[in-house]
């Protein structure tokens, strides 16, 4: 035995009911299930968790790691847009160097690392201004640091495809050399029939490769953006169904009712996975609206209600959409819960939820958890509930990834005061 975590408060899930055990690794794995007697071990090290919550690693499902950081050293976002920040970033990615990407990416990685987080799934941009060099910086990122996050490459053409001469061909060689999902951004093209068009090649691309797809979806105020519900019904369409994940998706807030509810059913149908990006979408949407202005997130709660996978993402660190972000997944939370009217005891589980189990589910985990031969990921909070967590942003004071402990920290709080009398 490598490692024993005594008396370890268990995040199991929203209905499962508190439970303080021992968990066992090795190999990093754990290697039993959870249990209730502590077993004499040869262990060669046990921590004492003292009834502190215990979760199995948050996982963040959807973040920018090539665009994080570059806020430093490019103009303002003046309009505070999409559209100027996607403007602005132009430049700067022609002046893009392999070294520079993965050390932004590394910061960052650290940053999530220390917040608990053990999976990423990031973004990189595909297109004929960077080309491949955003993946190339991420995957060196990825490659310096995998004996302690486990991350997922999606090939994102956020030019578009068919807009973007050379993003096919780009989209194809990215898949060859690491990518490991097919990413889109289908309402970024010149006419429904390009997006329809963009969607379908992505198809092409993923089942070339047997590849997830992971698009940013209807990332605006326009109403008239319709691209979920093209994806949705292709994704019935080629039998994809539970292998595909929409980010954003702000219009769907703004349809009306009956439109929104049909394009959720369909969302349902194609089993497709939502991911809420509230941060970034608080601070871009709704810029051009006059009060009261809309919250610029989806419909999370009308999402969940119909059984649909729901997580969220931190999306962007300081770059032009949004000038701050550490990947911690307890703020992404914390705002969630406030952009998605999430406060009723069940849904501030919920929120906990969305950051570790749905999140896995979303980005397709197999050895997530605390069962017998899932990965020995670990975080152990200082709190003793996830909304004791939420509330107070606990701090991480231990992480372990694969059976390792990789973060510990120890601080002591000191008071030179008492209450009056
Ligand atoms: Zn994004």
């Amino acid at each position: 035995m490598d490692l024993i975590i005594k008396n370890a408060n268990v995040w199991r899930g929203v209905d499962a009911k508190p439970w303080i055990g021992h968990l066992y690794m090795a190999d990093g794995c754990f290697v039993a299930p959870p249990a209730d007697d502590l077993a004499p071990s040869d262990a060669v090290e046990t921590i004492d968790a003292m009834g502190c919550l215990c979760v199995a690693g948050f996982v963040e499902p959807h973040i920018h790691l090539d665009k994080a950081h570059i806020n430093e050293d490019v103009r303002a976002n003046v309009s505070g847009t999409l559209d100027e920040a996607i403007e602005i970033i132009w430049e700067r990615k022609r002046a893009y160097v392999v070294e520079e990407i993965a050390e932004r990416a590394g910061r960052v990685i650290r940053s999530a690392l220390a917040n608990g987080v053990t999976r990423i799934r990031s973004h990189v941009d595909v297109d004929n201004i960077g080309g491949l060099r955003p993946l190339e910086g991420v995957a060196e990122a990825r490659r310096r640091h995998r004996d302690v996050m486990d991350i997922q490459i999606v090939a994102f053409p956020q030019e578009g495809i068919l807009k973007n001469k050379g993003a096919e061909k780009l989209m194809w060689q990215a898949m060859e050399v690491g990518a490991d999902v097919v990413g889109g951004m289908p309402f970024n093209e010149k006419h429904p029939q390009d997006s329809a068009r963009h969607i379908s090649i992505a198809f092409e691309i993923a089942k070339a490769f047997d590849a997830d797809i992971d698009m940013h979806v209807d990332e605006t105020d326009d109403v008239g953006a319709r691209t979920l519900e093209m994806l949705a019904e292709q994704t019935i369409e080629h039998g994809w169904q539970g292998r595909v994940t929409a980010g954003h998706t702000c219009a769907l807030a703004g349809y009306d009712e009956d439109y929104a509810n049909a394009v959720i059913a369909l969302v349902r149908e194609a089993e497709i996975h939502m991911i809420t990006n509230p941060a970034t979408n608080l601070m871009l949407q709704g810029r051009f609206d006059a009060q009261p202005k809309r919250r610029g997130i989806t419909r999370v709660k009308e999402l969940l209600a119909e059984g649909i996978n729901v997580s969220f993402g931190q999306d962007c660190v300081k770059d032009t959409f949004y000038p701050f972000g550490r990947v911690d997944p307890l703020e992404v939370g914390l705002i969630t819960a406030h952009a998605a009217h999430m406060s009723l005891p069940q849904e501030v589980e919920q929120v906990f939820d969305m950051q570790t189990n749905v999140a896995a589910r979303v980005i397709g985990l197999v050895d997530y958890g605390f069962a017998q031969g899932c990965a020995a990921d670990l975080v152990i909070l200082d709190a003793k509930s996830a909304g004791e967590a939420l509330c107070k942003q606990a701090t991480r004071n231990t992480v372990i990834k694969a059976g390792r402990v990789i973060v510990e920290r120890k601080i002591q709080q000191d008071w030179r005061w008492t209450p009056a009398k």
